[in-house]
């Protein structure tokens, strides 16, 4: 990265690497090193997020006035990428990255003061309740069903995929509070207490035999009208404000930290070094169009999010798939465990980042998204 030419920016990195080298224990390196997922068992995450929050440093994206650090976005970028070198383990991103960003621009003061710093601490953790059975691409034909009675919405349906439902205490939802006129415009979004009576959680296994998702009911579950983020029937607004944060992530620091650690490797046979360092060659282009995204440079935010959301999960696929073929047959039953981490891995990672390119909106959409923005 050039721009470490500024001694400025260097001292800051220098202060991030003592930061880390002081305050990441070998035990919370070693827990993220075996992560299967980018959605890191809270029992990793928390302790980690709180240590960041004493510093002041748990979300490097948000406004100093809202317990931000105030950062810039070059060095919100060091900072991910010095986290992702040194092996740290990346925070859920729901509360801190999806639903926060929202409060902030929609939220009433009150909403404001009550959420913010629980996020913040990690006291709430969030789940997103978007996808229903019946409504994944096709958001807008969501059905879960808010029948508003007195100051209160009566909940019934369904939502399903919802990553760490049965960690979280509380859930982001779409709703539909109106049948009339287009699909779009009788959604709300509502802030939800995952303990109130009438929501159950039902685990769903994935490919790779982990329990990361469920499938959530609601059955006649009553949720306060002032629990709605923004205005009734307006929904769809806050979910596609939302939607460019979820997509418009950071994936170039957290894919060269993995390859660099596969190319450290002295036993590299030549054709995956070659493999490995035509990726490095890629992640460099992710890693400056990334940047150009942050400085609003040549895109709008909505075409850099569906743009890095192709090519950074499509990069990790294809590291997912050189990690399995460096590590070979060994990789996939580690009896010993005296695999590396890294490669002991490989094979339920790349089961479970086949799912990358379906959530947060599915690859061929955000294709679709960009065909509409550029023919626009
Ligand atoms: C691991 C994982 C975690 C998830 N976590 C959450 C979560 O926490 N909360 C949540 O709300 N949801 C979550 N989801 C759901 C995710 O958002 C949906 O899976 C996604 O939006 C796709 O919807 P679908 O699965 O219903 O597939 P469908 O919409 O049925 O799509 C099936 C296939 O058809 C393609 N397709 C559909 N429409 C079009 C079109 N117009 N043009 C071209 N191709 C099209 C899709 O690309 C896909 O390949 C998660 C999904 C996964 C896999």
């Amino acid at each position: 990265m050039d721009m470490l030419n500024d001694p400025a920016l260097k001292a800051f990195q220098n202060e991030v690497r003592a930061f880390l080298d002081a305050n990441l224990t070998d035990t919370l390196r070693a827990a993220a090193a075996r992560a299967t997922s980018v959605f890191i068992d809270p029992a990793v995450t928390l302790p980690w997020q709180r240590i960041l929050n004493a510093h002041g440093w748990a979300a490097p994206d948000w406004p100093a006035e809202f317990g931000g650090p105030g950062w810039d976005e070059i060095q919100r970028y060091i900072f991910a990428a010095e986290c992702a070198r040194a092996g740290a383990p990346g925070l859920a991103p729901m509360g801190l990255k999806m639903v926060a960003p929202v409060i902030m621009h929609y939220g009433t003061p009150d909403q404001r003061a009550h959420y913010l710093p629980r996020i913040l601490s990690g006291e709430d953790y969030w789940c997103q309740g978007f996808s229903e059975p019946g409504a994944g691409s096709d958001l807008a034909s969501l059905q879960l069903r808010a029948t508003p009675d007195c100051a209160d919405y009566i909940l019934n349906g369904s939502k399903i995929w919802t990553t760490h439902a049965h960690f979280a205490n509380r859930m982001f939802a779409l709703v539909r509070t109106s049948t009339e006129g287009k699909a779009q415009a009788g959604i709300s979004f509502l802030l939800l207490d995952m303990a109130t009576p009438g929501i159950s959680v039902e685990p769903i296994r994935t490919l790779a035999g982990d329990h990361e998702f469920n499938q959530v009911f609601f059955d006649d579950v009553r949720v306060p009208q002032a629990n709605r983020l923004g205005a009734e029937n307006e929904g769809w607004s806050v979910a596609k404000h939302l939607l460019t944060f979820e997509r418009g992530g950071k994936y170039a620091p957290g894919l060269i930290g993995r390859l660099e650690r596969l190319r450290a490797r002295a036993d590299l046979d030549p054709v995956m070094r070659a493999r490995a360092d035509r990726e490095a060659i890629g992640l460099q282009a992710l890693q400056a169009l990334e940047l150009k995204a942050m400085r609003g440079v040549g895109g709008s935010t909505a075409l850099y999010a569906s743009a890095l959301k192709i090519m950074g999960t499509e990069a990790a696929q294809r590291i997912d798939v050189l990690a399995c073929d460096v590590g070979g047959p060994a990789a996939w039953a580690d009896a010993d465990g005296q695999m590396p981490a890294d490669l002991a891995v490989a094979v339920p990672r790349y089961l479970n980042d086949r799912a990358a390119s379906i959530y947060a909106g599915s690859n061929e959409i955000q294709r679709d998204l960009i065909a509409r923005i550029v023919l626009d």
